[in-house]
């Protein structure tokens, strides 16, 4: 059977690895790492970004795999609350869990049987490293992104040529450091246990720059079930209502996914709305949902994209009536993915923005794709999701409440990666959004800090220069972006 990688590359094509290797074990990854003269670790390669590319060494981490209780941590600690739920305010959190940093979230849910993550993103097949590292985030205004749910890293870097060295990174006090020495040794060119939270948030959201990520030791909480309403709405009658939702206590997510073209009186966008259940499961999700994936679907999809362009803004208003379905319930896992059109075969950009003025954004946006339509054809519905702001420098999160624009564009649509680029370009310039960094994005060394704030940029690279003092983790998106 063909490897994953073999069968999913989203990457950029312009830069090659001169090797490219599948590692299983620690020692595996040490000696890889040892003979590189530059590296970078690689998850399923879902990433569409230039952060994943290397000309060098190119470290495929899908082995780094599994779940496991860690015996190496101070006595008592445990998972810190999480946004408390309405529904069960009684609820204690779960024990906190190591975990590869190639464990898909499908698998990781699976693993943790009675517990799950407090969060994850919207694909499965996705994983918990690759998520991590690149700012990755799921939904609701309480949660945090992927990162956010880490208490402690262990990075393999090489401060010295031929000499790697594992550093566990945690912000507060949680691995014991004697049984740390024990397991790794007391060489601290070889391994160090660092407490330091500003190292530890800069590396969490650090795109493969820092170093390799082997594991992570991650917050849970038990498992639990989510009822999903979706309904068709116009998207301006009563705004209000959806921003108070986004922050009713009662309501654990919302989800908006919005026809990009105005076809009627109003925008159409279709609304899921995410609220704890203690039901069993029961019901469907809509035959759109289901059959997203499904041959019929993808030629209809292909040909309109490809033949008739035009019909774009009327298919995707067309596609709502098949996407509306209420009062469905299920574990949070299957809740939480998005299922079939996660297969849809597209490139994509997101960007953050803040939460506060949604609406303005939003209207800028809405008129950006209508100016640049026909030419640049955006052939999905566009996703929009909330999540709370972050601590990491370098997050797309960072630092406000955040919603992410995620602009699909079909595989066989015409100027497919021009109109991306337009969506970004006009996103930085126009409304300083911030660009997911695990899919498509164009920006300046100059763009970023002016985004991010030159303290926040000038954070993330005194952290790169001490834990990758060699550059041996640079690329062409370092370079570019002057990291
Ligand atoms: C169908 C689909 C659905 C998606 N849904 C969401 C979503 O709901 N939310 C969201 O935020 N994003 C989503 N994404 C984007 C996703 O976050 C990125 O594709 C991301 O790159 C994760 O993919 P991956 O696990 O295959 O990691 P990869 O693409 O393999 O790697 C991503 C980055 O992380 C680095 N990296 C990977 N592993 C390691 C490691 N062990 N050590 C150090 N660095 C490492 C790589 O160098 C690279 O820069 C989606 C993408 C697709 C294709």
């Amino acid at each position: 059977m063909s490897q994953p990688w073999e069968r999913i590359n989203n990457l950029p094509d312009d830069e090659q690895a001169s090797r490219d290797v599948s590692v299983n074990t620690l020692s595996e990854l040490r000696a890889e790492l040892a003979t590189a003269h530059s590296a970078r670790a690689l998850a399923a390669g879902w990433g569409f970004s230039h952060a994943g590319c290397t000309t060098g060494t190119r470290l495929r981490m899908l082995s780094f795999s599994g779940v496991s209780e860690p015996t190496d941590l101070l006595p008592g600690m445990t998972s810190r609350p999480f946004d408390l739920d309405v529904a069960v305010p009684s609820e204690s959190p779960g024990p906190l869990r190591r975990v590869g940093a190639g464990t898909s979230f499908a698998d990781l849910n699976a693993a943790l049987h009675t517990l799950t993550v407090i969060n994850q993103p919207g694909f499965g097949d996705l994983t918990f490293g690759g998520v991590m590292m690149v700012g990755g985030h799921g939904s609701g205004i309480n949660r945090g992104n992927i990162a956010s749910q880490v208490r402690s890293m262990d990075l393999l870097t090489m401060p010295e040529r031929g000499v790697t060295k594992l550093v566990r990174l945690e912000p507060e006090p949680l691995s014991d450091p004697l049984q740390f020495v024990r397991q790794f040794g007391s060489d601290p060119r070889t391994a160090e246990l660092i407490v330091d939270r500003a190292l530890f948030d800069a590396a969490k959201v650090s795109f493969g720059t820092m170093g390799v990520l082997s594991s992570v030791v991650i917050d849970t909480r038990p498992s639990y079930r989510l009822h999903e309403d979706r309904d068709v709405r116009d998207l301006w009658a009563d705004w209000a209502k959806i921003e108070r939702q986004v922050r009713d206590p009662n309501v654990c997510g919302v989800h908006l996914w919005v026809n990009p073209y105005r076809v009627g009186a109003d925008y159409k966008a279709l609304q899921s709305t995410y609220r704890r259940s203690l039901d069993m499961k029961r019901n469907e999700r809509g035959w759109g949902i289901r059959e997203a994936d499904a041959p019929f679907t993808r030629y209809i999809t292909r040909g309109i994209a490809k033949e008739l362009p035009f019909f774009m803004p009327f298919a995707l208003e067309f596609s709502f009536g098949a996407l509306e379905a209420d009062g469905v319930v299920m574990p949070s896992p299957e809740a939480l993915d998005f299922g079939p059109p996660n297969k849809m075969q597209v490139s994509a950009s997101s960007v953050s923005f803040p939460a506060e003025g949604l609406k303005d954004t939003l209207e800028k946006l809405l008129h950006h794709f209508k100016v640049t339509f026909p030419r640049n054809l955006v052939s999905s519905l566009i996703g929009i999701r909330w999540v709370k702001g972050s601590d990491a420098p370098l997050a797309p999160q960072f630092g406000r409440d955040s919603v992410m624009i995620e602009v699909p564009v079909l595989n066989d649509t015409e100027h497919q990666q021009e109109t991306l680029q337009k969506y970004v370009e006009f996103a930085i310039k126009e409304l300083g959004g911030r660009p997911h960094w695990g899919q498509r994005f164009w920006m300046s060394s100059q763009e970023l800090r002016s985004i991010y704030g030159a303290p926040q940029v000038d954070a993330f690279i005194a952290a790169r220069r001490r834990l990758d003092p060699l550059g041996v983790f640079d690329n062409s998106l370092t370079r570019q972006l002057a990291l």
